[in-house]
């Protein structure tokens, strides 16, 4: 912009020219404008095109470059890149060049609306999408049949237990049943067959996969106090379930285009990456919210069975004590220990949703369910069924 400080018929622009005078026909150089015209100067050769019939356009890539054509001379151009050159006053001066130049202008100033207007409404697509891509995932989650989900939970499941060594003496099982009947049996979801496992493994875990099974470690039934503990667990793990969580956590992972196509294709496409990521479903770290939702849904399913919520909150306690415990013994069985504490994030801060959850409910003048079981000697009985001593759940 050095440019504009000189005098007017001094101004110089870079650019260039088509003449047949010129070698090869066209040549760089500078441009120039003075009240008898505009005029090409390059080493090569000059020339000028009269000011009177001057005409000028936009042309060359994207309109990049303003054009100087003559009627009169139909084999010359003279271009520049250089838009200033518009505002020449030898140019502004001229009624029918300051028509031709509005209309230039106005061509460039309607382009970059145009480009704007184009770049704002591909932003707010793509912000909407992403907004929405939660409930897209849900939707193409939801659309997946049940019949479906529940027979590859079934055959995950056949996967994983074959690497585990599940508990299956028919007195535990059934004593488990008095925990698990009610629970199912309130919460009255018909869409899926629950069905509960115990697999020998020290660690204060439990698990749910797809189409209705949920998988607990004997180190989680032990560390627990009472069925309403267990109950409280299980709710959740079940609520992972029927919310969908693993094919919502599956399908939120894949990219955002791929989630489109699927979600604007036929569900092949869907069951088929469902169905190829198997090993996906079966170690799932769930995000916060689906920890949340979780537990403000198999909340709604203990009252509804008609079990005391509070258990839910007492197991939160024991994991935090079962986490001191292990931190105070050896520092080689820490990350083991506590999966259940480091794959549920944020524990403490859901122990207190929970907590101020139970506060407001009126306990004293609720009937809750009586569970037909002795707790402890049911853990004695798991305790006498296991191959090797659990360590640290006295
Ligand atoms: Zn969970």
């Amino acid at each position: 912009m050095i440019e504009e400080t000189r005098p007017a018929n001094d101004m110089r622009y870079q650019g260039g020219a088509f003449h047949p005078d010129l070698e090869s026909g066209k040549a760089s150089g500078t441009v120039r404008i003075s009240p008898a015209g505009v005029c090409f100067d390059s080493p090569n050769g000059r020339f000028e095109l009269p000011l009177e019939g001057l005409q000028v356009a936009l042309g060359g890539a994207n309109d990049r470059l303003v054009f100087f054509t003559h009627p009169d001379r139909p084999d010359a151009a003279i271009h520049t890149a250089d838009h200033s050159v518009l505002k020449h006053p030898v140019l502004a001066a001229r009624p029918e060049l300051t028509a031709q130049v509005g209309r230039v202008q106005s061509r460039q100033r309607h382009a970059r609306v145009l480009v704007l207007s184009v770049i704002a409404a591909l932003i707010a697509l793509i912000a909407g999408v992403v907004l929405a891509k939660d409930r897209i995932v849900e939707s193409l989650a939801n659309s997946i049949p049940t019949q479906w989900e529940v027979s590859l939970g079934n055959t995950l499941f056949e996967q994983m237990i074959r690497n585990e060594r599940e508990v299956t003496d028919p007195d535990l099982t059934a004593r488990l049943r008095k925990i698990t009947d009610p629970l199912v049996n309130g919460i009255n979801d018909s869409r899926y067959p629950f069905q509960f496992h115990i697999i020998e493994d020290p660690t204060v875990n439990a698990f749910a996969i797809p189409g209705g099974h949920v998988v607990i470690h004997s180190g989680l039934l032990l560390a627990a106090d009472t069925p309403e503990e267990v109950a409280g667990v299980l709710a959740h793990e079940i609520a992972h379930i029927t919310r969908r969580h693993g094919f919502r956590s599956l399908i939120s992972s894949l990219g955002l285009y791929q989630v489109l196509q699927m979600f604007v294709g036929d569900a092949t496409s869907l069951l088929a990456v469902l169905a190829n990521n198997g090993a996906f479903l079966l170690d799932l770290k769930f995000s916060r919210d689906f920890e949340r939702e979780a537990d403000a849904v198999g909340w709604e399913y203990l009252l509804r069975a008609n079990i005391d919520p509070g258990g839910m909150v007492e197991f939160f306690k024991t994991l935090e004590a079962e986490e001191k415990k292990t931190l105070g013994g050896l520092p080689g069985g820490t990350e083991k220990t506590l999966s259940l504490v480091s794959t549920h994030p944020a524990t403490l801060e859901r122990r207190h949703t929970l907590e101020s959850k139970l506060r407001r409910l009126d306990r004293d003048g609720a009937a809750f369910h009586k569970f037909d079981l002795n707790y402890d000697s049911f853990k004695a009985g798991l305790r006498s069924k296991l191959h090797s001593a659990p360590e640290g759940t006295e």
